[in-house]
């Protein structure tokens, strides 16, 4: 069948035992490239669940992990198992939108990259370190360039595909002096990230009043966020909405209205449309006619410019209420659109 994706270098149509020469050699540099970079993150990786980053401390190498054997299981399993799936063809789409899931980064970053390779994915989310974890080695240069390498070599525009998510420890709207400057310094640690590796869209939660009054905690973010773009030169932050209740601050539309209203550069600030959290706080997405209504509403308060990706989560946010529960999938993913204006 002939090559329908734009990309240069499509990884389409194969399946790993039977991949055409120029595709297995790509797929196995990449695989080698990622080995031998990381070759000793072995320990790291089996303590990393889905997505959780490790690396280096401070660019040295970390202790090297006992040796062991490859095993084709071992390759296997650490691909989840699951064979080699073709892209989407974006051209044949009404709307450029590039598809794809959280992958996990777990060993650096770079491996996102043949992780994402592996579902057939157009865009993907990733964590760029630690989601659960205040302390983080610093990205080593070798992890950069790899992610950078993998990118070009499979097609991918770390700047339009590529969607990381913030960590669930930073609170932006943190009133604590002292935590809020510590939920800062990883907020623009990640951002800083981002920028090393080309990336332009870094999703996260906009935070929790803790009580606080609701229009204080909204500034707050908002001044974090100012803050954050003047020590960054390009990187969009982009707020999701959340499922809400209580002091959870983007469960309404005009929660990220009033965000977005106080960020002095509009250019560097987003929304990425959670649908299970929206289904939660609401906004019934579950025909085209209740998505459209939805959609229309969010154009209204918060403006259709801003939206900038989807998580496509409803399907398992309903299947979870579902009894009996559906089967569990291979590993984790949580379906992620990047939505292309271009
Ligand atoms: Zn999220």
């Amino acid at each position: 069948m002939a090559r329908s994706s734009p990309r240069k270098k499509p990884t389409v149509n194969y399946n790993e035992g039977e991949a055409p020469k120029p595709l297995a050699r790509a797929v196995a540099k990449v695989k080698s490239l990622a080995a031998k970079a990381t070759h000793k993150r072995k320990a790291a990786a089996e303590e990393a669940d889905d997505g959780e980053v490790n690396g280096h401390s401070n660019g040295t190498p970390a202790a090297p992990a006992p040796k062991k054997r490859r095993t084709a299981k071992a390759s296997k399993d650490e691909q989840g198992g699951m064979p080699l799936a073709e892209r989407t063809a974006v051209a044949s789409l009404k709307k450029a939108m590039y598809i794809g899931a959280h992958v996990s980064a777990a060993g650096g970053v770079q491996n996102s990259i043949p992780n994402a390779v592996h579902i057939g994915a157009n865009a993907f989310a990733l964590f760029l370190k630690s989601q659960r974890k205040w302390d983080n080695p610093a990205m080593t240069d070798e992890a950069r360039d790899l992610f950078l390498h993998n990118c070009k070599e499979h097609g991918y525009d770390a700047g339009a595909h590529a969607l990381p998510h913030g960590s669930y420890l930073v609170n932006l709207a943190q009133p604590d002096a002292a935590k809020a400057d510590q939920a800062y310094a990883s907020f623009v640690d990640d951002l800083r990230r981002c920028e090393q590796l080309g990336v332009r869209l870094y999703n996260f939660h906009p935070g929790s009043t803790l009580g606080d009054a609701r229009p204080a905690a909204v500034a707050r973010i908002a001044a974090q966020l100012n803050k954050a773009h003047r020590e960054t030169s390009s990187v969009v932050t982009v707020l999701e909405n959340m499922a809400g209740g209580g002091n959870v601050i983007g469960a309404t539309w005009e929660d990220l209205r009033d965000v977005i209203a106080l960020v002095d550069d509009k250019d560097r600030v987003g929304v990425c449309i959670d649908t299970c959290h929206a289904f939660a706080a609401g906004h019934d997405l579950r025909t085209p006619e209740a998505f459209d209504k939805t959609m229309d509403a969010f154009n209204d308060v918060v403006g259709a410019k801003y939206l900038k990706a989807f998580h496509r989560t409803l399907t398992t946010c309903l299947q979870a209420k579902s009894n009996p529960p559906p089967p569990p999938y291979p590993r984790p993913l949580r379906p992620v659109s990047v939505c292309s204006r271009s």
